[in-house]
């Protein structure tokens, strides 16, 4: 069987959840035992969102090939339980610069440099590059932005393109639109889908499935509406509520037979019914957890929730594994201060002190540190959040006033977190951090090493500076302990502190490895910290079997 293509686009407006469809479509296909893989395209012209702010992208996610990729490639990770690589995500910037690159080669030699066909063929080996290893029977190309976006158009054009050459029975054209609803008429209107459809038909890609966003149900004659105008067949017209948690979308687009619809105009060989055994199990401890409990997350992008999506799921996967619903408090670092960092945390069982880069917010980081590691409250520092812990732990236990990172404090007397050596000859800003996958060897007795119950480890990093092992056995003589190295370097990635109930910082990101079903088991345990703190302090909340629990 050769391997057939799910293009999918949105329209009418963005953030219509076109990452979570693309997610539940593919989650629902694997369950029927094809093998699915998911590809995006965004229009924009960075090369990759590695240099965007976290305020204007959101997350960006981290592979293990070291990719720094858009955060919906998070959500098929961590829906699927595959990994992703750098070419699963293809940019403008990346296209453009290839095809100058090659130009300047003389790969065109003779001929003059054009969108069409250069850029779109470029687009298309890209997407074939996946397609034709092999691999899978199914890939899911999500085309970014929105349909009429200028810089969208190549990326279309190329789908409409692909189409022909792999044959129109290989591909399936899938649109997502908005259908609003008029509160005032009390009706769903289906007119910004009508011209959204047009919109794509000028350019000559037809939608075999409309995807249909709205608040409220769509009845019959809104479908068949809809399907007249936008020349789809009725049940080809497939609503999308708004659900309460995004791990239920893949049952509503199940209850709405977009899978089903997919299977058979693709004429994919498939089981009839999907596997969602695992799924369901969870989704249940999800809904019904027998307790609750409060940690804050102290970062400096908390207004934009975005910026932390992966370790905000990854707490809903290691809720679920604890049966207890993990209410993350969002503080503000710039707002902690000696004075209200106990006001402010006094309901938490655990304290999560997020990534980030520069020197805003990390005084107010400080204090978070230091009031969990004087309360014995459980710690979690990642990324920037460790390298604060260190700062914390050298200052306030060993009396190393001036200790700073260099990225800070770029004179500091005393550089605790330093730039890496081989980051010291770096300009360039994009792709440069030490990115992707690394060995970590754990200690024996050591918070890790119980939570992994492994000696040897693989987490993915983001960063350019590094705690200064120059320093290591001033800190080791002061208590830190230093549970994980990576072996070939023998830089730190995971420091904890002995006497403390749980306190681990790490120098890598594991949110980005937390999946469904595979919760991350620092998360886990971690969460399992944080239920023993609120049990000991009667920060509990006990929630009676059966109570129907909102998940956000
Ligand atoms: N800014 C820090 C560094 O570059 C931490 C990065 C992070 O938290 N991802 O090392």
């Amino acid at each position: 069987m050769s391997c057939k293509y799910i293009i999918v686009t949105g329209g009418v407006t963005s953030s219509l959840g076109k990452g979570i469809i693309c997610a539940s479509l593919g989650k629902l296909l694997a369950a029927r035992g094809l093998r699915v893989t998911i590809q995006k395209l965004d229009p924009y012209i960075n090369v990759d969102p590695g240099t965007m702010n976290p305020y204007e992208h959101g997350e960006v996610y981290v592979t293990n090939d070291g990719a720094e990729t858009d955060l919906d490639l998070g959500h098929y990770e961590r829906f699927l339980n595959v990994t992703t690589s750098q070419k699963n995500n293809v940019t403008t910037g990346r296209i453009y610069y290839d095809v100058i690159t090659k130009e300047r080669k003389g790969a065109y030699l003779g001929k003059t440099v054009q969108v069409v066909p250069h850029i779109t063929d470029e687009i298309k080996s890209r997407v074939r590059a996946i397609g034709d290893t092999g691999e899978y029977d199914v890939v899911i190309v999500e085309v970014g932005g929105t349909v009429g976006d200028i810089e969208g158009l190549p990326y279309i054009e190329a789908m409409r393109q692909l189409r022909y050459d792999v044959g129109r029975k290989n591909t399936l054209s899938i649109h997502l639109t908005l259908i609003p609803y008029l509160k005032a008429a009390g009706e769903l209107k289906t007119k910004p889908t009508q011209h959204s459809v047009k919109t794509i038909l000028e350019i000559g890609l037809q939608p075999d499935i409309l995807v249909c966003r709205a608040e409220v149900p769509i009845d019959t004659s809104i479908r068949r509406k809809i399907a007249l105008f936008c020349n789809v067949d009725d049940e080809d017209v497939i609503a999308s509520m708004d659900a309460e948690s995004i791990y239920e979308v893949p049952h509503l687009m199940l209850e709405e037979g977009l899978d089903r619809r997919v299977i058979e105009r693709l004429q994919l060989d498939a089981a009839d019914e999907p596997d969602l055994t695992n799924w369901n199990r969870f989704l249940q401890a999800v809904k019904h957890p027998s307790k609750r409990i409060k940690i804050a997350l102290v970062g400096k992008y908390v207004e934009h929730k975005d910026a932390y999506l992966s370790i905000a799921e990854s707490f809903i996967h290691a809720g679920a594994m604890n049966d207890c619903r993990v209410d993350l408090v969002w503080i503000q670092s710039d707002d902690l201060t000696a004075r209200n960092v106990a006001p402010k945390l006094k309901n938490v069982s655990g304290i999560l002190v997020a990534p980030g880069f520069g020197g805003r917010g990390i005084e107010g980081k400080l204090h978070a540190v230091r009031y969990a590691r004087t309360k014995n409250i459980p710690f979690f520092g990642i990324c920037l959040g460790m390298q604060c812990a260190v700062i914390e732990f050298a200052r306030n236990v060993c009396g190393m006033t001036d200790a700073n990172s260099t990225e800070f404090l770029p004179s500091t007397p005393m550089p605790l977190v330093d730039l890496m050596m081989e980051q010291k000859q770096i300009d360039d800003m994009g792709g440069t951090m030490r990115l992707g996958q690394y060995e970590c060897k754990l200690s024996e007795n050591s918070t890790a090493h119980r939570a992994y119950g492994n000696e040897v480890i693989y987490e993915r990093h983001r960063h350019r500076y590094e705690l200064n092992n120059h320093y290591l056995e001033q800190l080791k003589s002061c208590g830190l302990k230093i549970t994980g190295i990576n072996p070939s370097t023998g830089l730190v990635e995971i420091i904890e502190i002995e006497e403390h109930p749980w306190f681990v910082g790490v120098q890598f990101h594991p949110e980005l490895k937390s999946s469904v079903k595979e919760p991350h088991p620092l998360f886990v345990n971690f969460v399992a910290a944080s239920i023993a703190y609120a049990e000991d302090h009667e920060l509990i909340k006990k929630l009676p079997t059966g109570e129907v629990e909102q998940q956000v």
